[in-house]
């Protein structure tokens, strides 16, 4: 709830940046153009102008309105460009998921398995025997009777040749 009403906070600021910028330009605009004519206007006159302040108050005017402008649409060009990857950035990730989730799949069913080397048929991956044809899936080391798979030539536990 909180969340929201600082969202909507945030959106409205960010509208009236859009069109503070926008205006404060304009304002800005029209004070230095508003002086310049001013300037012309009395130049050949006796009268000192009046409104030459307009112009020195229209420069910061106009660079505080280009300033927020660029803000506003950069945060539009950002925003735009959010929501055009995110979708793209998603798809890509979850292709990605479950092509690593396939492999993974593929990686278990191999290893979660032993493959009897008398018969070939696929073991639980803890079977000491082979389910179908009964021969040892594992090879015992006489030296530490840690079990080793059946094309071990070494142990893996102590290096003893099996
Ligand atoms: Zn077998
Ligand atoms: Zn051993």
């Amino acid at each position: 709830m909180q969340n929201n009403i600082d969202n909507h906070k945030h959106q409205k600021t960010k509208m009236i940046l859009k069109i503070l910028g926008p205006i404060l330009l304009l304002i800005g605009l029209a004070s230095v153009i508003i002086g310049i004519v001013d300037m012309g206007l009395n130049i050949t006159g006796s009268n000192e102008p009046k409104l030459f302040f307009l112009m020195m108050l229209g420069f910061p005017l106009i660079a505080i309105g280009l300033f927020i402008t660029i803000i506003g649409n950069m945060q539009k060009i950002n925003s735009y460009v959010v929501r055009e990857q995110v979708p793209t950035t998603n798809e890509t990730l979850n292709n990605l998921a479950s092509s690593i989730g396939n492999v993974a799949n593929t990686v278990r069913e191999n290893v979660e398995q032993k493959k009897c080397p008398n018969c070939g048929k696929l073991n639980d991956i803890n079977a000491k025997y082979c389910n179908n044809c009964g021969k040892p899936l594992v090879k015992i080391c006489p030296n530490c009777n840690k079990e080793n798979g059946t094309d071990a030539t070494y142990c893996n536990n102590c290096g003893t040749r099996l």
